[in-house]
């Protein structure tokens, strides 16, 4: 088979090599340089799984002496992994969305359920109060009872006593009783005045809390329900994603993932006319600029690192 050559066919040559020593290699490809059809079999599974899109021999030891030496063909599918990259990118975006969408949901619904609560706790406290005051109300009423009782008694006496001093003291022991009957008395129509106006208090609040829960749980099912679609969008887009990203060679796919956790979900970044990374505003270096546009390799920002695409 004659060898065929391409523009920067040694730095790729070079650039196996390199890698086809990489533990990654041997590993993942079973390289065996003994054996030459394992080894044009590592060397296919190894292109296709990397930037080099095709792969022949030409004999002779032009390179490393070797009785067949490999004809790496790079750049043809640069373009096809860039795309990759780039949607990869859009599906990330959209997979971080998603997943803020599925984490704020459920804070909405504590939140409904927490207002709704405290609405809950207001009937609870008026209800309290209800009670007490009709509590209060009855130590009350006893007391008026205990205080007729003792000025019937006192009243009594005025008729037992044989001095003009003992019945001074009685009239005024009357008099103390009297007081203390309509202080008593004062205060009943005072806690009679507030259950009138706690039993409004309560059939308001009791409204209130009804009408909340019915619109809570309308708002509750409709939160419930965007979440399960968010979270059914979730599973689609990320099947879809990763069957995309099976498209990328491994190396190339684990340089996506790492520069996205380190760049806030931000892997790939456009080049515009204005020569910035779209990602980091950093301009590039003219002659950078020219190798994108010319678009023979990935091209990585090298400010921020994150990869790089030419847009018009
Ligand atoms: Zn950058």
């Amino acid at each position: 088979m004659a060898c065929r050559r391409r523009p920067g066919l040694r730095s790729a040559v070079n650039r196996f090599d390199a890698l086809s020593r990489s533990d990654a290699f041997s590993r993942s490809d079973a390289f065996s340089r003994s054996d030459a059809f394992s080894r044009s079999d590592a060397l296919s599974r190894f292109c296709a799984r990397n930037r080099f899109d095709a792969l022949s021999w030409c004999g002779g030891g032009e390179w490393g002496g070797a009785n067949i030496v490999p004809v790496l063909l790079m750049g043809d599918n640069v373009d096809a992994q860039l795309q990759t990259l780039i949607d990869l990118q859009g599906f990330d975006a959209k997979i971080a969305g998603l997943e803020s969408e599925a984490a704020r949901l459920p804070r909405q619904i504590e939140a409904l359920q927490t207002a709704l609560a405290e609405a809950k706790k207001t009937v609870e406290t008026i209800k309290t109060k209800v009670d007490s005051t009709r509590k209060d109300l009855r130590t009350k009423e006893k007391d008026l009872e205990v205080a007729n009782v003792k000025r019937q008694k006192l009243e009594a006496r005025l008729y037992e006593v044989k001095t003009n001093k003992e019945y001074s003291a009685v009239l005024l022991e009357i008099e103390e009783a009297k007081q203390e009957k309509a202080k008593t008395e004062e205060e009943i129509l005072g806690l009679m005045e507030m259950q009138e106006r706690l039993a409004v208090d309560i059939k308001d609040a009791e409204q209130r809390f009804k009408t909340r829960e019915e619109q809570a749980r309308q708002d509750e099912a409709a939160v419930r329900k965007k979440l399960a679609t968010v979270e059914q969008e979730l599973g689609i887009v990320r099947a879809q994603r990763a069957s995309r990203a099976k498209e990328l060679p491994v190396g190339v796919l684990a340089s996506y993932d790492r520069i996205l956790k380190a760049r806030g979900g931000v892997a790939v970044a456009a080049v515009s006319a204005a020569g910035v990374c779209g990602g980091c505003r950093v301009g590039i270096r003219p002659q950078a600029l020219q190798e994108l546009r010319g678009a023979t390799g990935l091209m990585v920002c090298e400010s921020c690192g994150r990869y790089l695409y030419w847009q018009e």
